[in-house]
């Protein structure tokens, strides 16, 4: 949000918290306005400290210039007709749940007449998780596979099933001070394929600065496709190869990559069940958005809320038409 003069604080919260502090939507105005105006209203064009609210539109004008602003100006929350409540309680839920919400029964427990409303609102919010997690990079060892998404049409698996969608899934490796291995970062991708030109496009985006002498990541881990290969010799990346005669063995060698397929998997057959390719990468980037935030649960309805109300909004038409979210 723009004019926030302070960090964030991610206050702890559970489901009885919630209840008591947003009762209203009123309450969810209070929040923002503190949010946005940590020290007291400050007048964007003017800088002058008096107003008065426009309430039935959201609104605040300053006394001294008659500017007038809204608190959900450049959120996710812009222009919307949905009482705030409702996206307060949606943005809990999604927060809070460990595998994602069902919208169907989301637009039955906040009573919203059409569906297509809720299922916007959600992937407003699935933008903003995306948004948040877009500007971090990974570092020092990143592990790297592909999954596949898709009906099971084809007997073909593998990296030969033509008809679905393929995911590259990166996530960041680190030892702690007992030399055991944890994750760190993840990041995971719609891609068109497994080429060693598209596997080395991500890893721009997600660490290795093509300028930098010294690249934030150093190292891969993979099964040795013959593009990971490649992409490590050109970028100087050291590449550790494992080598995997079992397929079951992939969850212990490639454990982290694994872990975060089987989170994708357990909510793609789950709550969205059926989900268009057009809009996967959104569903892909909130299990990667929870795998990166799973440590701070106190604190995931807070994170989430900042996260929506310092993004831009997608519109509907923007949503329908462009399945890939631009990051
Ligand atoms: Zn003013």
């Amino acid at each position: 949000m723009t004019g926030q003069e302070e960090r964030p604080k991610y206050e702890d919260m559970n489901l009885l918290l919630f209840q008591e502090e947003f009762k209203t939507s009123d309450d969810c105005q209070r929040w923002l306005f503190n949010t946005r105006w940590p020290n007291g209203f400050k007048c964007p064009n003017c800088g002058h400290e008096r107003y008065s609210s426009i309430t039935t539109r959201n609104l605040y004008k300053c006394l001294k210039c008659n500017y007038q602003v809204s608190v959900t100006a450049g959120t996710i929350l812009h222009k919307t007709k949905t009482p705030l409540i409702k996206w307060f309680w949606l943005i809990f839920r999604m927060a809070t749940s460990k595998t994602g919400v069902s919208i169907a029964e989301m637009q039955r427990e906040l009573e919203i007449t059409d569906y297509k409303t809720i299922w916007v609102m959600a992937h407003k919010i699935r933008k903003a998780m995306a948004d948040r997690d877009a500007t971090y990079k990974l570092a020092g060892l990143v592990e790297i596979d592909e999954s596949f998404y898709g009906p099971s049409t084809s007997k073909k698996r593998g990296r030969g099933a033509e008809n679905k969608a393929k995911l590259i899934i990166a996530v960041s490796v680190w030892k702690d001070e007992h030399g055991n291995e944890k994750p760190g970062f993840a990041h995971a991708f719609v891609a068109d394929d497994a080429s060693a030109k598209t596997i080395g496009k991500i890893l721009n985006r997600i660490g290795v600065p093509d300028t930098e002498i010294d690249p934030i990541i150093n190292a891969i881990r993979t099964d040795g496709w013959r593009s990971y290969q490649k992409i490590s010799k050109d970028l100087g990346l050291v590449h550790h190869r494992i080598v995997i005669t079992d397929p079951k063995d992939t969850m212990k060698l490639l454990p982290w990559t694994h872990k975060l397929i089987a989170n994708a998997k357990a909510v793609f057959q789950g709550p969205h069940r059926g989900i268009s390719t057009k809009h996967l990468q959104r569903y892909l980037s909130e299990v990667c958005y929870r795998f990166n935030r799973r440590y701070w649960n106190q604190q995931a309805f807070h994170r989430l809320l900042t996260a929506c109300v310092s993004t831009n909004t997608i519109t509907r038409d923007e949503l329908m038409t462009n399945g890939e979210q631009s990051q």
